[in-house]
């Protein structure tokens, strides 16, 4: 099977990543273009989102970088209104962007909580706010959500507002997937599990869970059924293949991507 993205433009909300390597917004971006599509790579951090749209211009594809705050509908506007200028279409709206806040209901402060939502949650439903209304007049879209299996699953971690947002995002895939089906667009999640990327290790206190970070990996591999956590490319590919027509009849789905990890007992 072939993902033919040709003529399609892609834009995708944390395209960045928080490290190096290759996080999932980073690898789902460049995935978007080795299958043909546009993209355009919106961060919070500027100089990422440009190291993303980088690599996808120095493989011959095009890519334009974006700065912008999920969190801010002002921003999110801003973003919409440019891609419209530049390239006219939305055809795929990926929205990555999650961050973790380790901290039970006794630690974590309201604001913590708020940021949670607003990043994790909120920003799902003002970025699809405003693409969906050009999604509809073109009569046709895909949004891929990327969740988290955290948002099914209580992981190793503390980190309720984490579970939480993520639980949120995936009945907000189905509510909105329900709800636009007959315009032409389907939307999905995909639920990573247990995947070896930059936020691991970017992510205040997720190492100290188990130790330290080599700890933490350990503790992650062992984990995971296959014996090894998946990586960035796993999540993306995951995306192009529901974000392209041969997903056409998919929606609604929330895809793990995590080894087998949802379906073990212990
Ligand atoms: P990442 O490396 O942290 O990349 C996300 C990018 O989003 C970073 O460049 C980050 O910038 C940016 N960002 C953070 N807050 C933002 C905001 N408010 N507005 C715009 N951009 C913002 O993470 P990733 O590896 O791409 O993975 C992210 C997604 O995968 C998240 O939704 C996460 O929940 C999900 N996930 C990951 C795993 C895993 O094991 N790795 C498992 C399940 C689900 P800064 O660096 O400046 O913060």
């Amino acid at each position: 099977m072939i993902i033919d993205l040709k003529d399609r433009v892609a834009l995708v909300f944390g395209a960045g990543s928080s490290g190096e390597g290759w996080g999932n917004g980073k690898a789902a971006a460049v995935a978007y273009a080795r299958s043909g599509a546009k993209v355009v790579c919106v961060d919070l951090n500027r100089a990422a989102a440009e190291e993303t749209a980088g690599i996808i211009t120095d493989e011959g594809s095009t890519a334009l970088a974006l700065a912008a705050d999920v969190a801010s509908e002002a921003q999110i506007i801003e973003v919409v209104a440019r891609v419209m200028a530049d390239f006219g279409r939305i055809d795929i709206l990926h929205n990555n962007v999650g961050i973790a806040q380790i901290g039970g209901a006794l630690e974590l402060d309201e604001a913590l909580w708020d940021r949670s939502m607003n990043v994790n949650v909120k920003s799902v439903f003002l970025a699809c706010k405003h693409v969906l209304p050009h999604m509809i007049a073109a009569g046709k879209g895909a949004v891929v959500n990327i969740s988290s299996l955290a948002g099914m699953r209580i992981a190793g971690y503390d980190m309720p507002a984490y579970y939480a947002s993520k639980a949120a995002v995936n009945h907000l895939t189905q509510a909105l997937a329900v709800r636009h089906a007959r315009e032409g667009i389907r939307v999905n999640a995909v639920l990573p599990g247990l995947i070896h990327t930059p936020l691991i290790s970017t992510t205040k206190g997720m190492a100290e869970t188990f130790g330290d970070f080599e700890a933490q990996i350990a503790a992650r591999d062992a984990m995971s059924p296959t014996g090894k956590m998946g990586d960035a490319w796993d999540v993306a590919n995951a995306a192009i293949f529901l974000a392209s027509d041969q997903a056409k009849y998919i929606n609604g789905v929330a895809l793990c991507v995590d080894g087998g990890l949802a379906a073990r007992i212990s």
